[in-house]
This record gives C-alpha cells, sequence and structure tokens, in this order.
C-alpha cells in the first residue's frame, strides 16, 4: 500500500508512505526527498564557494553586486564577516560528481531580520537555472528558518536572477549605477578645506545623514561606531554650518575602497562641495591607504552625481537594480 503524506520542502515532490514505511527524511519536522535531503547536509567549505562565487560572478549576466570577483577575497569574506549565523547554515549549494554547480546564501542579520542574497548562482540555464534557484531558496530558508525581508542586488544583465526575484514576490526599489576609478584628478579649488570629522559636528551630520539617505543601510549611528583608521568621515564646513560630508571605507588588504557615502546639504548645491569632498575621500584612499580600485554606486536617477564622479576620473562599470523580497512563508 501506497500512500502521499507529504511533499518535499526542497523540491516539491510528493513523498510517499510505502508499506508503513516513508519514503523521505525528516529534518526540523519537515519533510525531504532523498535527494534534497542529501543537499541539506551537503558538506562545503568558504574556499570552494568562494571560488564557485566569484568565477560566475565575473560574468554580468550571473553578477550580483554583494559578491566579489577575486575567490580568495569572496573566501575571506565568508570566513571572517558574513552573517550572524553559522556559514553553512548561511548557504545551500548543489553539488554533481562532487562539485558545486549552484549556490545561494545570505548575509543574514538575526537582529534586523534582514539577508543579503549571495546567488542564486547556476551553470544551469533557463528553466533549469530556476528550477535550481528554487530549491537552493527552499533549502536556505528551511537552514536560516527565521521570517525576514531578503535583499537582491543584481546586475540588470542578470536577468535570471531578476525573474527568478521576482518570482518569489520580489519588488524592484531602485536602479543603481556602480563607477570605478582608479586614479583621479585634484582641481576642485575647495580641495584643501575638507576636513575629519569631528563630535561638534555630530547633530548636523546626523540630521543631514537622515535627510539625504533615510532609508540607508547604515544609519548616522552604524557610521559614527564604524569610524576607524580605514574608515573615514570627512566634512566640509563653514564655521558651525555642515555643508556636507563623505564616509569611506578602505579594505587595504584587498587594494579595495568604497565611498560609501557622499552628501551636500541642499543649501550648499551647486558650490563644488561635493566635488571637494570626492577629492578628498580620493586623495585618502588613494594616497594614504594605498587603494588601487575605488568604488561607489548611486542612484541611476540621480543624474547630477554621476557626471561630478565622471568628471573626476570614475568611469560607469555596471547598472544594478535592487529588489526587496519579504518572506511570510516557514
Ligand atoms: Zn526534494
Amino acid at each position: 500500500m501506497k500512500e502521499v503524506v507529504a511533499h518535499c520542502t526542497g523540491c516539491g515532490k510528493i513523498l510517499y508512505c510505502k508499506d508503513g514505511f516513508f519514503e523521505g527524511e525528516l529534518d526540523r519536522q519537515k519533510s525531504f526527498c532523498f535527494t534534497c535531503f542529501e543537499q541539506l547536509h551537503e558538506d562545503f567549505t568558504e574556499e570552494e564557494t568562494g571560488e564557485f562565487i566569484s568565477r560566475l560572478n565575473r560574468k554580468p549576466d550571473q553578477h550580483i553586486g554583494y559578491c566579489g570577483t577575486n575567490a580568495k577575497e569572496v573566501a575571506d569574506v565568508l570566513m571572517q564577516d558574513f552573517s550572524d549565523l553559522s556559514f553553512n547554515n548561511s548557504f545551500a549549494v548543489l553539488k554533481e560528481n562532487g562539485k558545486i554547480i549552484a549556490a545561494l546564501g545570505a548575509d543574514w542579520d538575526s537582529k534586523e531580520k534582514t539577508g543579503e542574497l549571495w546567488g542564486p548562482f547556476s551553470l544551469a540555464e533557463d528553466e533549469k537555472w530556476q528550477e535550481q534557484a528554487d530549491i537552493l531558496w527552499r533549502l536556505l530558508q528551511h537552514k536560516i528558518n527565521q521570517k525576514g525581508m531578503w535583499y537582491g542586488f543584481y546586475n540588470e544583465q542578470n536577468q535570471q536572477a531578476e525573474k527568478w526575484i521576482s518570482r518569489m514576490g520580489g519588488v524592484k526599489q531602485s536602479s543603481e549605477v556602480i563607477l570605478h576609478a582608479s586614479t583621479y584628478r585634484s582641481s576642485s579649488i575647495y580641495s584643501g578645506k575638507a576636513a575629519v570629522f569631528t563630535a561638534a559636528f555630530k547633530v548636523e551630520f546626523k540630521r543631514l545623514h537622515n535627510t539625504v539617505f533615510p532609508a540607508a543601510y547604515f544609519s548616522a549611528d552604524d557610521i559614527l561606531t564604524r569610524i576607524n583608521d580605514s574608515k573615514r568621515l570627512f566634512i566640509m564646513a563653514d564655521g558651525e554650518d555642515l555643508l556636507g560630508y563623505v564616509y569611506v571605507e578602505a579594505v587595504p588588504d584587498h587594494g579595495e575602497g568604497a565611498i560609501e557615502f557622499i552628501a551636500v546639504d541642499s543649501k550648499s548645491r551647486g558650490r563644488g562641495v561635493g566635488t571637494a569632498l570626492l577629492q578628498k575621500a580620493a586623495s585618502f584612499l588613494f594616497d594614504e591607504m594605498n587603494i588601487k580600485d575605488i568604488s561607489i554606486c548611486v542612484s541611476a536617477e540621480n543624474k547630477a552625481a554621476i557626471q561630478m564622479y565622471k568628471n573626476n576620473a570614475f568611469l560607469e562599470k555596471h547598472r544594478m537594480d535592487f529588489y526587496k523580497l519579504k518572506d511570510d512563508s516557514n
């Protein structure tokens, strides 16, 4: 006798009970087919995952903004600076003949209940890509086992990922342009006037950051607690008035730096304050931190800012789409 008793949590396949024996496995009260159960408990290291992700991430049609393209750097991040959960509970992979063929992870923040999606990445095409992405997503949700908000940051050429997250109910929030520079020109008449942030400007800084970036990934307080030798906040002021600020982070070990936030008070726009802050940031990263490559991410709608970066030796590298996916399942 054979009766339907459950559906596989990973692939959705029907699971039967035959002559009193369940043809599947249980994991924390959820049913899995034998294949998905094996994938759920698959062994994988940060190194092999980093190698797989970085290789795929170099192609625009697989590119995801959260992940790098250097295998060692990606492995380093996965080992040291990734997710509040263990690495194995923050990633799901599919393997074939001992090699990773698809992967999806999340940089999960247990306090905020948010996860930046590192994937889906897959070597498959079209329908098979979507099918693997669905399985990885269900396995990952089972591993993380918390409801929350998921973020997708996909190259606009990564059509499989955009199709997948839209199908899951994700909604596009914005389009962003990523620009890079490996050199800069010092031409602003104000460049010498940008200075290191001091506590006297704390209130003004918080006001300006919250006005310009009300829903940013770092709040004003986050930025103030992050400041150290390689993460710096510079300001431009006129007496006690804050005209603008720039917040930068350098990763000297990787030779990379990012301009995370740059903002100019609305009263002070069009006076070269942004350019001066940009050059202060570039000079700190290139000259003091020995950074070889600076990136900046800016809203595609902010054409004036994009033009300012281009005027200062930045080149457009990627156009990205940012998605949010609310998860009410589990
Ligand atoms: Zn299954």
